[in-house]
């Protein structure tokens, strides 16, 4: 924090390098365009930079305090690895999470769970509670739907992630798949964060579709503070004036997210754009961003689909991506 003080006294001066160290902070005093500077070193949070701000002869506070703190690279500098089941999320390893946006019926779900796999998927997605921007679109086949994904998980041998809308849904879903999602809608719905934070499931966190990346690490400080570390952070898009697209996929984010966080960070090009001709692009666009996997939405038949069938790849055009994927992996010196 830069403490900058408009012609202080000494008293006034050294009031402030004994709050720093009182703060476990080092402060040295300057001299800068005719004003004094103090700068304090160490550990300090929010709360302190409002504390000095109020101090006789300050002028301002400048915070160079990041708000996150167990999500933030100064925190730990290593790639943070994620797993669930046998998926593998950061360091070199490169996941691909498929699957429909709905899990429909058994057959539809083994199907496309059957294809996925063998194309390289790591994890099959597949939802079974729907947040849907209307009340009458369908709203998932709810504990049905858990039950098939957990059947097909078994059958295929493939470890799946479906999205938990409730906190009181938590405990139930934990029994029937290994990932918890929290989608965009609910990226600052803090019961349900405070309520994933106490599973032992690893938790997929998708951006909120009109918030910044500062959010977004707080969402997942929330969950990381509550007792629970293993976190994907999942770029989705974001609302923007652009409306040919479904959403404007913002990879700067994962460049950023690389850069503050130690958390993997995947993304889903499904969301993000909105249409299936532009999967395959941003795929390849994400994972040169340098994210740690991606998302995808895939479905036997898009075309009768209950929900994103028009973003949806068929089995066919997932296993062409990621064909063309694992050569892309290869030149970066990742495995797929
Ligand atoms: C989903 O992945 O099924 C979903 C609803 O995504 P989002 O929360 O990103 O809209
Ligand atoms: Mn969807």
């Amino acid at each position: 924090m830069i403490i900058v003080m408009n012609d202080p006294s000494k008293e006034e001066i050294d009031r402030i390098v004994d709050k720093l160290r009182q703060h476990g902070l080092e402060g040295n005093c300057l001299q800068s365009n005719g004003k004094t500077v103090i700068t304090g070193i160490g550990n300090a949070t929010t709360t302190d930079v409002g504390f000095y701000e109020r101090m006789p002869g300050v002028e301002k506070v400048i915070s160079i305090v990041t708000p996150f703190k167990l999500a933030s690279r100064e925190f730990r500098q290593e790639d943070t690895v994620v797993k669930a089941g046998n998926a593998v999320f950061g360091g070199n390893v490169l996941g691909v999470i498929a699957g429909p946006c709905a899990i429909e019926s058994y057959e539809q779900l083994r199907e496309t769970a059957v294809a996925v796999k063998a194309a390289g998927a790591c994890m099959l997605r597949g939802g079974a509670y729907k947040p849907r921007t209307s009340p009458y679109s369908f709203q998932g086949l709810e504990q049905e739907g858990l039950k098939i994904l957990h059947a097909v998980s078994e059958e295929v041998g493939i470890p799946v992630v479906s999205e938990v809308t409730d906190p009181r849904n938590v405990e139930l879903m934990s029994d029937y798949v290994d990932m918890l999602q929290i989608g965009t809608r609910n990226m600052q719905n803090f019961a349900l964060l405070k309520e994933v934070a106490k599973s032992d499931k690893p938790i997929l966190l998708k951006r909120g579709l009109s918030s910044t990346i500062e959010e977004w690490l707080m969402a997942a400080e929330y969950i990381m503070v509550g007792g629970n570390e293993n976190i994907v952070l999942c770029e989705r898009g974001i609302r923007t004036f652009e409306t040919y697209t479904r959403n404007t996929l913002d990879l700067n984010a994962v460049a950023v997210l690389k850069h503050l966080s130690h958390l993997p960070v995947i993304v889903d090009p499904s969301h993000g754009t909105g249409h299936w001709r532009m999967i395959n692009p941003m795929s390849k666009a994400s994972l040169g961003a340098g994210a740690d996997g991606l998302i995808i939405e895939v479905h036997p038949c898009p075309e009768e689909a209950v929900s994103d069938g028009q973003q949806s790849l068929t089995p066919g055009n997932f296993g062409q991506l990621m064909q063309e994927l694992k050569m892309m992996a290869v030149a970066m010196g990742r495995s797929l």
